[in-house]
């Protein structure tokens, strides 16, 4: 706390992301990154921009591409999409913070707005989205998901200020079919509104309903965005790349953000990183299905054990023991040099978010289990 910071900064409530442990000895199941290494592509692709001109880095003097086109072309080719429906930034996490400020409105004037300007969320759902609301002062109202931890697609057929969801969700890892989703989608056009859909994880979702994404149906809903990263199935995390495909004029709303803001968020390193995993889609479609297995091979062990696991289409398992109440088992874990990730807050404090790792790792995790579990 400090006198000099104004009202904004004193009633923020940062977000807290996973802890990054500095020792190496610890098996890291506690922030979704990916157990693979990316793409040989990725590092010739960086290695190429290093050693371009006439001495090492000398591309480093100059800045960027502002437009980020390599990397918005190898997008717009990948998906499908023409090229001014993309937008690039650093890390999907600055996308939807732009994505808040350029699309939902903020209704600091009025002490209590009225429920059709708030903007709705699941009440279980990315703690990032609280935070934005409150950096652009966007009222919200939480949904609540039902017990299972299904989103109800019908409670979002209400006037409201935007609606915001991933899909899958986090930390839940449970997916809503993409019809549902363009119901909300086609209600909320009407009321002249954007549904963001976070797509973090959805390319581990593709077999349970086909393909999740609903990025074909952006040309029909001129409301409708869609929200990717490269941190989770492109196993680029620590390179911070996200881009957003909709409608062009949505993409216009987010550039005008960022340059209000900063004109040169990707660097010239990640954009070539980037556009390089999006080309090698034959490569990530193999770790991603090692990844879908692994999941699922963890998840029937569990059950065996009498978890309580919930379905994911993601990268992670949200799971509860029949036994120890989460924190004690997160602690135990810890012990055994098991990090995963515990979110204490109503309804899901007994339930730990558990990333999906390498085979090795996921059996020392589950052996641990057993042990935690079998210890009184
Ligand atoms: N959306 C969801 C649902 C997430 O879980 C995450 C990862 N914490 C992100 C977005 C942000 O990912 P990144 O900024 O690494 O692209």
């Amino acid at each position: 706390m400090s006198n000099y910071w104004n009202n904004r900064v004193k009633n923020l409530s940062p977000y807290i992301p996973g802890e990054q442990p500095r020792e190496k000895q610890f098996i890291k199941l506690n922030t979704n990154e990916n157990p693979y290494p990316p793409s040989p592509k990725v590092l010739e692709a960086i290695q190429q921009v290093l050693s371009a001109g006439p001495s090492a880095g000398d591309r480093l003097r100059l800045y960027p591409d502002p437009e980020c086109r390599e990397l918005r072309e190898a997008v717009a080719a990948r998906y499908g999409v023409k090229y001014g429906q993309v937008f690039a930034g650093n890390g999907s996490d600055e996308v939807l913070a732009f994505a808040f400020g350029a699309f939902f409105n903020s209704d600091s004037h009025t002490a209590i707005p009225p429920s059709g300007r708030r903007i709705l969320f699941p009440d279980i759902t990315y703690s990032f989205y609280p935070v934005y609301a409150g950096l652009w002062d966007v009222p919200f109202r939480t949904v609540p998901v039902r017990e299972d931890f299904s989103i109800d697609y019908k409670e979002y057929l209400v006037p409201a200020g935007g609606v915001i969801f991933p899909n899958p969700n986090a930390p839940t890892g449970r997916a809503l079919p993409p019809d549902e989703i363009l119901r909300i989608a086609a209600y909320q056009e009407k009321q002249k509104k954007v549904l963001i859909v976070d797509e973090a994880y959805a390319a581990f979702g593709a077999a349970i309903y086909g393909a999740l994404s609903v990025v074909s149906a952006i040309d029909e809903h001129p409301n409708l965005l869609t929200v990717h990263t490269l941190s989770k199935s492109a196993s680029l995390a620590g390179l911070r790349v996200g881009f957003a495909i909709g409608n062009e004029g949505l993409i216009e709303g987010l550039c005008r953000i960022r340059d209000g803001f900063n004109s040169y968020t990707v660097d010239r390193l990640a954009q070539a990183g980037a556009a390089a995993a999006i080309r090698d889609t034959a490569y990530y479609d193999g770790i991603t299905q090692k990844v879908i297995a692994t999941r699922e091979l963890a998840a029937s062990v569990l059950r065996k054990m009498d978890f309580t696991v919930i379905p994911s289409g993601a990268n992670f398992l949200f799971i509860r023991s029949p036994k120890k109440s989460g924190p004690e088992l997160f602690a135990a874990l810890r012990e055994r040099g098991i990090l995963v990730r515990h979110f204490n807050k109503p309804r899901i404090a007994d339930f730990l978010r558990v990333s999906i790792g390498t085979d090795k790792d996921m059996d020392t995790f589950l052996a641990a289990c057993i042990e935690i579990e079998d210890r009184e």
